[in-house]
């Protein structure tokens, strides 16, 4: 047992989760953060699409955030894993207390942050798994640039893939490959066909290469880079354990807050990937941001 009492405790020190620490650490507050280091954009080297940061390695920008909140001296951090958090009912004392466990130990808080993001379910195709994030991506905005204007192929994952399929000539002359996930109707090719976007159906084999597509036909088919639409899941159960409410989309569940990112438990609150459906660095600091005050708030005025 920790013989601290944190005012809260974060699950999840990236992007999002530091963020909130900072708004807490700035009112003294005192925090605990736990982060296990596994970023959903730890397999890319640079990260674009955040002001002041643009084209930056993740790792960096991430290591830069935890220097400078772990300068104020009421934050500390465990590197670990969280593997269960609980509400105390009657802990005697007038206000909530949560007790997380870390590898055995038990640490204590007034207030809960869930920042633990989410893991990307990738297609099982032979050769994608390693290029994700290299040559393989799902969001243009952050990738779509650097291809400079070279061909684009998009694995098809299920219907929603049309979204990427008519989004792409944007950044480059597309393919959208539909590997036997849909089939387009008549409505639909004739969206794609106004948008240039070359449709391919015969199945993939593997990738290859750098960004090369190899189809059972014996065909190869090259390209800049590749985006897929990948499902998502949170990347761990304490989301489940506490039994809050989820908001369901079309690529997975992530976990229903307000507009102060409280969730449907009193005192904890969530934030980044985990809490909203569009995802960024950009989204997981403002939201955090958002989220740290709402835990203040919290604490100074009591739950909803
Ligand atoms: P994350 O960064 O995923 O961090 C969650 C943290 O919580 C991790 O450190 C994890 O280990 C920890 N954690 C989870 N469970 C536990 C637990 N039980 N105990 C302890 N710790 C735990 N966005 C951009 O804006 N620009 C880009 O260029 C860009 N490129 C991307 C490239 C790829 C390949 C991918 C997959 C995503 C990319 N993104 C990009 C999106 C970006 O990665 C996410 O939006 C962002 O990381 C969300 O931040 P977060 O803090 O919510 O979650
Ligand atoms: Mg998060």
């Amino acid at each position: 047992m920790d013989n601290d009492i944190y005012d809260v405790i974060i699950i999840g020190g990236s992007y999002a989760g530091l963020s909130a620490a900072m708004q807490l650490a700035r009112a003294r507050c005192k925090v605990l953060i736990i982060d296990e280091g596994l970023r959903r954009n730890r397999f890319a080297s640079h990260s674009h699409g955040f002001v002041t940061q643009d084209g930056v390695d993740p790792a960096v920008i991430a290591a830069t955030a935890r220097q400078q909140v772990l300068n104020y001296p009421t934050v500390q951090w465990i590197s670990g894993r969280a593997d269960s958090a609980r509400r105390i009912e009657n802990s005697g004392s007038a206000d909530l207390a949560f007790e997380v466990a870390v590898a055995g130990t038990l640490h204590l808080s007034s207030r809960l942050l869930l920042a633990t993001g989410v893991k990307d379910v990738l297609p099982e195709i032979k050769g994608l798994a390693e290029r994700w994030g290299k040559s393989v991506f799902h969001c243009p905005y952050c990738h779509g640039y650097e291809l400079n204007q070279g061909p684009i192929g998009v694995i098809a994952g299920s219907e929603l893939s049309m979204h990427h399929g008519l989004m792409l000539p944007d950044w480059g002359p597309t393919t959208l490959l539909i590997n036997e996930a849909f089939e387009p109707d008549i409505e639909q090719l004739a969206a794609l066909d106004a948008r240039r976007v070359i449709v391919e159906r015969s199945p993939i084999g593997e990738l290859t290469g750098h960004a090369d597509i190899k189809l059972v036909d014996g065909r190869t088919l090259s390209f800049a880079g590749i985006f897929t639409l990948a499902p998502f899941e949170l990347t761990s159960p304490i989301a489940e354990q506490l039994g809050l409410e989820m908001d369901r989309g079309p690529l997975g569940a992530i976990i229903k807050t307000d507009q102060l990112k409280e969730t449907s438990m009193p005192g904890v609150f969530a934030c980044g990937d985990v809490a909203r459906m569009m995802a960024s660095v950009a989204l997981a600091v403002g939201d955090g941001n958002l989220a740290g005050a709402g835990v203040h708030r919290s604490l100074m005025f009591g739950t909803h």
